[in-house]
């Protein structure tokens, strides 16, 4: 079981068109018509994603779902190109994976800083100057420029809690998560639900947010095994910074100082790494508690050299200071560790499995995919294991289904860059 918190959203992309190619004659005054001096279309721009380190939500694709890039300039006479346009930046968080919505295919994993051609700009049309021979001095037609791709993707973003909820169960932990985030994420293979962790994108202003999750199940046994599943402790462990929740009205007939000590006690059991966290207290409840309540609890977390913020996730009081001081707070500590196994390896998946088949005269069918070549330089044809990997792909990546509609029959030649084989059904 692998625990994910996804956030997901659906765009469509489109890249700009190349502009046409031009038909043109060359004039000058008192010269008779001269030769053909179309220029060529300029390309489209491409859409690119580019990886942001400081972005942590896809929430601003929820708001703007078309990415269109500009078409490039049309060629002009005088042997003039078009320009070509700009491409299309679009940021996205640091791990985001980006698949083509029908096929669900991935195009590129965002795993680092850096720029990803998500849907590649048409190249521009060959204007008329190029198609002047001997025997067509006059040539009337240029190319029109090529489609830039377009197509939906869905994005996907495997979401890392920065900040941690603990504390006794009713407190007001999910209470205080829905108050203060405005996005809910999808919980995705999360199979124990009674003890659900709730999460939650807290957007601090345009550019910042963070993502905090309320962890269950402390006090309920959870240490020993007891509901959650190791994958949930380990996801939890990357939190860089705990609020620990008191109910300081002691509205529970509880303690709010006892508590916080157990809660701390169990803490240990439950995740030594965790219990190493930086901690925050935040006195609960504050609109129903009385002054000397309060006053009880601030004296503790003075004496313990504790920060504390009161606040009533009823009433909102206090939210704003919390909220920006948690966010001032992580800015401050080391990123969070990143265990690798529940990353797909970048270099199985950028570039996903694009691929493009066209047939030759010679009847072959030539396919165009950079990550088959890969493959098929490093794998060994003789080798029965290499050889149903590949074939594998070839099914998975669904080339074999295009070639089947492209007709294709036993004994055609399919070719790959340098590699030539029968195919066989
Ligand atoms: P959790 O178990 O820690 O997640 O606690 P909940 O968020 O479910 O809250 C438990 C109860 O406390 C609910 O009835 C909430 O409405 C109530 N509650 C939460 N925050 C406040 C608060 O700031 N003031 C008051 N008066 N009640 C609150
Ligand atoms: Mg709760």
């Amino acid at each position: 079981m692998a625990i994910q918190f996804v956030d997901t959203a659906k765009i469509y992309v489109k890249a700009g068109n190349g502009g046409n190619g031009a038909v043109a004659f060359h004039r000058e005054k008192y010269v008779a018509a001269g030769g053909p001096d179309g220029g060529d279309g300029g390309k489209g721009g491409d859409v690119i994603f580019r990886g942001e380190r400081n972005l942590s939500t896809l929430m601003d694709f929820r708001y703007k779902r078309k990415y269109v890039a500009q078409n490039g300039e049309n060629g002009r006479g005088a042997n003039q190109s078009g320009k070509a346009a700009e491409n299309l930046i679009v940021k996205v968080p640091i791990g985001t994976v980006v698949k083509e919505a029908n096929s669900g295919l991935v195009i590129a994993d965002i795993s680092q800083e850096g720029d990803y051609v998500i849907a590649k700009g048409g190249k521009g049309g060959l204007g008329n100057q190029h198609f002047a021979t001997p025997t067509r001095q006059i040539p009337n037609f240029a190319k029109p420029g090529f489609k830039g791709e377009e197509f939906e993707v869905i994005l996907e973003l495997k979401l890392i809690a920065d900040v941690g909820l603990i504390g006794f169960p009713n407190v007001g932990k999910s209470t205080l998560i829905s108050t203060i985030s405005s996005a809910k994420p999808k919980i995705a293979n999360y199979h124990f639900t009674t003890l659900s962790p709730v999460l939650g994108v807290v957007r601090v202003d345009e550019e910042a947010s963070f993502v905090a999750a309320d962890i269950p199940g402390i006090i309920e046994g959870a240490s020993e095994g007891v509901g959650l599943g190791h994958d949930f402790l380990r996801h939890v462990e990357r939190c860089r910074l705990l609020l620990h929740v008191v109910d300081v009205s002691g509205s529970e007939y509880r303690d709010p100082i006892e508590d916080f000590k157990l809660i701390n006690k169990e803490l240990v059991s439950f995740s030594e790494e965790l219990s190493k966290r930086p901690q925050i207290a935040v006195a609960n409840k504050a609109d129903i508690a009385d002054r000397e309540q309060i006053e009880r609890f601030k004296e503790f977390c003075r004496q313990q050299g504790i920060q504390l913020f009161v606040i009533s996730a009823a009433t909102r009081q206090g939210l704003d200071g919390l909220v920006q001081t948690v966010y001032n707070e992580l800015q401050k500590l080391p990123p969070v560790t990143i265990y690798q196994p529940e990353f797909v390896p970048a270099s199985q998946a950028v570039d996903g499995n694009r691929f493009d088949i066209f047939r030759t005269d010679d009847g072959a069918f030539n396919i165009d995919a950079p990550w088959l070549v890969d493959i098929l330089n490093t794998s060994n044809i003789d080798d029965y294991a290499s050889l149903q990997y590949f074939q594998r792909r070839l099914r998975d990546s669904g080339i074999i289904d295009r070639l089947e509609e492209m007709g294709v029959k036993e004994g055609d030649t399919i070719r790959i860059e340098d590699f030539e084989f029968d195919y066989v059904n």
